[in-house]
């Protein structure tokens, strides 16, 4: 069998990320201060972000340089390999040709990398000495900590209640990596106290990790905070991926039809598929699916309407596609995939049907998951798994076709679900449908008292 994998040199990492923001045929609606209910300022960020990844949040440059500091450590595992399917394809009794971009192999097993150190890098050099984060499965926290290590940063972490207890492993490696982790909701700060005020046994969610994380960072001077998704300057430092599949697709002289990545936030989707949009506008050729669980339906569901990316309501207030920021998401496995919202510009593109986008269950998902695993050896993490499951069905739909899909990383630190599933104990979670009106009650008052003038 020949190409099978697709493999780059060191000198082929993308030494320039791409900001998508200036090839999009539209302006983009800008994110709102809540105190003021106006477009937020530079500055509103400060207290939170250093000066260098607020310029990458808002800048209109095509192009910004990658420093050497982090090409450096990126080297430790970029390229990524392009794979083709073909064990997968002869199962499926298909003619298409089954491609995944394998960000599995990072460090930390899963895409999150790629920004991670971006993000320590601007830290440290403007001196910021502790960083703090959210994180639902771990594969972000795990991440940061690894970049943090890298750059000499202390790390705290606020981790998702349900995946803290599913998913006891990835604390190790953040432990190994120097962090400090913590259950969310947590006694540590007021956020958190308010949550199990009301709620003892609260799960968790991204929202309210967030709240924590930002919180912390709000009020210590010497410590910021990092997101490992949604915001634009973490998208801006995935496209590593999609740059790296391009100059991959053209050595084997294919032209996607169809690119496929699933969305928590939206990095992954958004690194490996923006290099590709204007080209999908220009020439209209490459649908472009984004997949999501049935459980937390951000975009096949939600309204597209300004809300604040955390549950205690501390964030700026972004437009984009969400179930409301009360909304806590069913204990679903992909623990990554648990988020209220989703990347404005990914909304975006959404909303003008630049892109489309698909929900499953979790038992399909692990079922597709399983068949990826036996045929092409790697096991995916349970939300990559909404990717494969969706590059199946595609591959099942359509004849003769490239289908491209973001292996966004690998699920060895997530086997209790696979045991789970595998002893029949998993069971799909129907469309939370009431759960999501009443969250998305909170929104309409906010929208009405914009001053967008
Ligand atoms: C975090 C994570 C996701 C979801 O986050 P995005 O920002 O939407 O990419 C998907 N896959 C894996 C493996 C993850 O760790």
């Amino acid at each position: 069998m020949k190409n099978i994998k697709i493999i780059l040199s060191e000198k082929d990492i993308p030494r320039k990320w791409y900001n998508i923001v200036s090839d999009l045929p539209f302006i983009l609606t800008p994110a709102i201060n809540p105190a003021t209910k106006k477009p937020l300022e530079k500055k509103d960020l400060e207290p939170i972000f250093p000066k260098g990844l607020i310029d990458q949040e808002v800048s209109l440059k095509k192009w910004i340089d990658i420093p050497n500091q982090v090409i450096d450590i990126y080297r430790l595992w970029r390229p990524t390999p392009l794979r083709r399917a073909k064990r997968l394809e002869k199962a499926l009794k298909t003619n298409c040709r089954i491609y995944y971009k394998d960000e599995s192999a990072s460090p930390t097993g899963s895409h999150k990398t790629n920004t991670a150190v971006a993000q320590a890098f601007y830290n440290k050099k403007e001196g910021v000495r502790r960083l703090t984060t959210e994180t639902g499965a771990g594969q972000w926290g795990a991440a940061l900590s690894f970049a943090c290590n890298a750059f000499s940063l202390k790390c705290r972490v606020y981790m998702v209640r349900v995946s803290f207890e599913q998913k006891p492993f990835r604390k190790s490696l953040m432990r190994i990596w120097g962090s400090e982790v913590f259950s969310s909701p947590s006694k540590l700060t007021a956020s958190g106290r308010e949550i199990l005020r009301h709620d003892p046994h609260c799960r968790g969610s991204l929202g309210i990790a967030i709240s924590e994380a930002v919180e912390e960072a709000a009020k210590n001077k010497d410590t910021k905070y990092s997101l490992g998704s949604v915001l634009n300057h973490v998208l801006l430092h995935q496209t590593v991926i999609g740059m790296e599949v391009k100059k991959q697709l053209n050595i084997v002289k294919e032209k996607p039809d169809f690119l496929i990545g699933c969305v928590g936030g939206g990095s992954n989707f958004a690194g490996f598929t923006f290099p590709f949009v204007k080209e999908s506008l220009d020439k209209g050729k490459i649908k472009i699916i984004a997949v999501e669980p049935t459980a937390c339906p951000t975009l096949t569901k939600g309204l597209y309407k300004y809300d604040f990316g955390d549950t205690a309501m501390l964030t700026p207030l972004i437009k984009m596609f969400t179930l409301g920021h009360r909304f806590i998401p069913p204990g679903i496995h992909a623990g990554g995939l648990r988020y209220h919202g989703c990347s404005s510009l990914i909304s975006a593109l959404f909303d003008k049907k630049i892109i489309q986008a698909v929900s499953f269950h979790q038992l399909e998902v692990f079922k597709a998951a399983v068949l990826f695993a036996q045929t092409e050896g790697i096991v995916p993490a349970p939300e990559t798994a909404h990717a494969v499951k969706c590059a199946i069905d595609t591959a099942k739909r359509n004849k003769n076709k490239c289908i491209v899909f973001n292996f966004s990383g690998h699920g060895f630190l997530d086997l209790a679900s696979y045991d789970k599933y595998m002893n029949h104990q998993l069971k799909n979670y129907a469309y939370p449908k009431s759960e999501i009106n009443k969250a998305l009650k909170d929104l309409i008052p906010i929208e009405n008292s914009l001053k967008l003038s």
